[in-house]
């Protein structure tokens, strides 16, 4: 029987920029709107050397904000349940 996989998303704070792209494409995609605010990844302290990343909640665990974060401070696994 073959096993169901699953998403994780591994963060790398160290490497975060700050730039909030991936709270710009979650609130897109769930708020239809640019509001970083509004995005279910909250990204605090972004002008400090690192950032603090944090999921809420409501997050879904889609990927799409890992798939585009262009730094690597957010990484994209498949688990087997
Ligand atoms: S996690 Fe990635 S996309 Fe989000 S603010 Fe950090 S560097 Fe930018
Ligand atoms: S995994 Fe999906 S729902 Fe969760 S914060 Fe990223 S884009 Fe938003």
């Amino acid at each position: 029987m073959a096993k169901s996989k699953s998403l994780v998303i591994i963060i790398h704070e160290e490497k975060c920029t700050g730039c909030r792209i991936c709270q710009l494409i979650c609130s897109s995609i769930y708020k239809q709107r640019f509001c970083p605010a509004e995005a279910f990844i909250q990204i605090n302290d972004a002008y400090e050397l690192t950032p603090k990343i944090t999921f809420l909640d409501d997050c879904i665990l889609c990927g799409q904000c890992a798939k585009h974060c262009l730094y690597g401070a957010l990484e994209l696994k498949e688990v087997e349940e």
